[in-house]
C-alpha cells in the first residue's frame, strides 16, 4: 500500500519535526576492514556481519535510486567499514551516478575510505563518477601508523590520496583523529602536509563511538586546543557558516589562503542544527543521527517484496523524528549507540 504523502507533501523529502532536509545520504558498504585504528575497533576486528544480511550491490543501487528519486536526496557517500573492501564498489558507484534527481541534476558521489588499495583503483571509481574523496590521515610517521592502525600501511595511503589527485578527484580531503600523547604532536606536520600537496585536511575530535575503553572525555584533544597548537604556527582566519553551509567542519584559511584547515568538533561544538545527513548500514538500516538509539529495517522489507513507495514512506518515517541534538558526548545521561563506528558508517 502506497501512502506517501499521509503527513507531509513529498517534496517536502526526508524532512524531520525540526524542520532540517536530510539531502545527504552516507551509504555503509560493509562493516569490515582491513584496519584497526584504535579509536574505531579493536585490535582482533569485531563480529562481522554475515554476508547474507549485507545490502546486495543490487539493492544498495536501489536504494539509492529510491533516494534520489523520490526523497530529494542530492549527494551519496560510500563508507563503512572499509568501502575499497567491496568489490562491486565500482559497479554501485556507475549505476547511481546514473540517477537524475526530480530536477533532472545527478547526485554527487564521493567516498569516505582509508586509502588502501585507492591508488590502484582511483582512476576506475573517478570514471565511474566518484567525484570527491575523503582520506583517512592520522599520522605521517610509519611506526606511528603502524602503532596507530595495527597495519603497516602507510605508504598504500599515501599513493592512494595522489592517485585521487591524479583522477581529478576534488577536493581530496584527509581526516585526522588526534590522539594525546599519541599523534597530537603531528598537527602542525598534517596541515603543512596538505597545504604542500593541496589537500584540505580537516581534525575530527575523537567521539565516544569506538571501542568502550577507547574514550576518556578528560583525554579528547579538543577543537580549541587544536587551533591554539596551529595558531603557534599559522596565521588562521575563520571563514563565515554562510561560506561552509551545511558541512560539519568549521574552517580556516592558513596564512591569508588559499590553503585552509577544518576542525569537525562534534563534541565541542556540536552541529546538529544544520544536519543535513541520513544513514544507510551496510544491513540496509537508517539512523537518522551517527548516535541514534533507534534504527529503521528496509531490507526486510525490500526482501519481503515491498515496492519503491513503501520503501521511501518507512524512509520518510525514519527520518522524521531525528533528534535535535545528539545529547551532548559524554557528558552525563549521554548514551553511545549500541553500533560502533565502523559497524554504523563513519
Ligand atoms: N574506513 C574509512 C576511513 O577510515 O576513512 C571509512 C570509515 S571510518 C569509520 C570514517 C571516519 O570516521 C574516519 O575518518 C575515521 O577517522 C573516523 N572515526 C572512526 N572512529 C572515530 C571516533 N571514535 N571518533 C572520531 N572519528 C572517528
Ligand atoms: Fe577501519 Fe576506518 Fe575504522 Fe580505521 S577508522 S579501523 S580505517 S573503519
Amino acid at each position: 500500500m502506497t501512502r506517501l504523502g499521509k503527513d507531509l507533501p513529498r517534496q517536502a523529502g526526508l524532512a524531520d519535526e525540526h524542520g532540517r532536509v536530510a539531502r545527504n545520504l552516507r551509504v555503509s558498504l560493509t562493516d569490515r576492514c582491513n584496519l584497526r585504528c584504535t579509536y574505531c575497533m579493536p585490535p582482533e576486528g569485531l563480529p562481522w556481519m554475515a554476508r547474507g544480511s549485507l545490502l546486495t550491490d543490487d539493492e544498495v543501487v536501489r536504494l539509492v535510486g529510491i533516494g534520489v528519486h523520490l526523497l530529494g536526496i542530492r549527494s551519496v557517500r560510500f563508507t563503512g567499514g572499509e568501502p575499497l573492501l567491496r568489490t562491486g564498489l565500482e559497479g554501485i558507484v556507475a549505476a547511481s551516478a546514473a540517477f537524475r534527481g526530480p530536477d533532472g541534476a545527478a547526485p554527487h558521489l564521493a567516498l569516505t575510505t582509508n586509502g588502501i588499495g585507492l591508488a590502484r583503483r582511483a582512476a576506475n571509481l573517478a570514471a565511474a563518477g566518484i567525484g570527491r574523496v575523503n582520506v583517512s590521515l592520522d599520522t605521517l610517521v610509519p611506526q606511528r601508523f603502524a602503532a596507530l592502525t595495527h597495519r603497516d600501511r602507510l605508504s598504500d595511503v599515501l599513493d592512494g590520496m595522489a592517485a585521487a589527485r591524479a583522477a581529478g578527484m576534488r577536493p581530496v580531503k584527509l581526516n585526522s583523529v588526534l590522539l594525546r600523547g599519541v599523534n597530537d604532536d603531528e598537527a602542525g606536520d598534517l596541515v603543512q602536509f596538505a597545504l604542500d600537496h593541496r589537500y584540505f585536511l580537516r581534525f575530527i575530535e575523537q567521539m565516544p563511538i569506538g571501542p568502550a575503553d577507547a574514550w576518556d572525555p578528560s583525554q579528547v584533544v579538543t577543537a580549541q586546543e587544536i587551533l591554539d597548537r596551529l595558531a603557534e604556527r599559522f596565521t588562521l582566519t575563520p571563514l563565515e557558516k554562510a561560506a561552509r553551509g551545511p558541512a560539519p567542519a568549521r574552517t580556516w584559511l592558513v596564512d591569508g589562503g588559499p590553503g585552509a584547515v577544518g576542525v569537525i568538533a562534534s563534541v565541542s561544538w556540536p552541529f546538529c542544527d544544520s544536519c543535513d545527513r541520513v544513514r544507510l548500514t551496510a544491513d540496509g538500516k537508517v539512523r537518522n543521527c551517527l548516535f541514534a538509539q533507534e534504527e529503521t529495517d528496509l531490507l526486510g522489507p525490500m526482501r519481503a517484496g515491498a515496492d519503491d513507495e513503501e520503501i521511501a514512506q518507512l524512509w520518510t518515517d525514519a527520518v522524521r523524528p531525528k533528534p535535535l541534538w545528539h545529547g551532548g558526548l559524554g557528558r552525563a545521561g549521554f548514551v553511545p549507540p549500541a553500533r560502533t563506528m565502523s559497524r554504523i558508517g563513519g
